[in-house]
């Protein structure tokens, strides 16, 4: 058991989250690679969300509400981390979750679906049960996506994507929300809108955010996502993290 006085606590906790998943046949191995990526960079962060992720969220919270077709794609981090909090968010937006794994089985599909199914999802996309488009620029089982979901979307919530995937998304003109703690990560530089910060942390303020822009006039949220600058915030996070380090700058 890991004492709640240990300076590392929630890191740890999410460390037990994380493996739990692994044996719960949640996540492949590399789910758990990509997570200690993760975890470096939260760490360089300060653990904390940022005033650019801040913005970030702001801006894909207008996109969100703007959308005709929402679709939230989630995969074994995701699901391991936060599945309360997706299938809250989807039904505040009305929008699909459509599962969409790396390293795909179908006992995993199966596994992931009854873990969002238990969290009050309904009518999970990317399942086998519905028609399949194929992604222009993907090989493999990796292109395939629902045609209903994210194939008509015009814009997806990606958090944690793969690089390549991102940017056959992006080809395919939809705006991208990505959550990337790394934002040097090709996923981050691609996407359209990247929030910089823990999964852990952003869904919950992407909830809050939609909830206070709900009421905003169209032309305001055109406006929000109009005047976001991905790279500038690429940029901001990157400056966070370098003065953090020398001492020059709080958060
Ligand atoms: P890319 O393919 O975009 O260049 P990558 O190959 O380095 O990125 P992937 O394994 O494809 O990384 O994707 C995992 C990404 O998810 C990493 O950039 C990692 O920092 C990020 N990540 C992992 N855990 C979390 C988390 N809890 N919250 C936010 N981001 C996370
Ligand atoms: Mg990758």
């Amino acid at each position: 058991m890991i004492h709640k006085d240990h300076p590392r606590y929630k890191s740890l906790k999410l460390r037990e989250k994380i493996v739990d998943a692994y044996k719960n046949g949640i996540l492949a191995e590399s789910g758990m690679i990509a997570h200690g990526r993760g975890e470096a960079f939260d760490y360089l962060l300060g653990e904390e969300t940022t005033s650019n992720s801040k913005k970030a969220v702001q801006a894909a919270a207008a996109a969100l509400i703007l959308a005709k077709n929402p679709v939230i794609s989630v995969n074994g981090n995701t699901v391991a981390l936060v599945s309360n909090e997706i299938v809250k968010l989807a039904d505040d937006l009305n929008a699909r979750i459509e599962i969409n794994l790396f390293h795909k089985t179908k006992k995993r599909i199966s596994i992931i679906k009854n873990v969002l199914n238990d969290a009050g999802a309904k009518n999970i996309l990317g399942t086998d049960h519905e028609a399949k488009a194929l992604i222009k620029g993907l090989e493999g089982p990796r292109a395939s996506s629902s045609r209903e979901g994210v194939y008509i979307a015009d814009v997806v919530l990606v958090p944690l994507e793969d690089g390549d995937r991102a940017e056959a998304l992006v080809k395919l003109d939809k705006l991208l929300i990505t959550i990337d703690l790394n934002p040097l990560s090709r996923t981050a530089k691609t996407a359209t809108i990247t929030i910089v910060d823990n999964i852990i942390r952003a869904i919950p303020n992407l909830i809050q955010a939609v909830h206070e822009l709900n009421n905003v006039e169209d032309s305001t949220l055109h406006q929000i996502v109009r005047d976001f600058n991905n790279q500038e915030n690429l940029d901001e996070s990157l400056k966070k993290i370098s003065d953090k380090h020398t001492g020059r700058v709080k958060p």
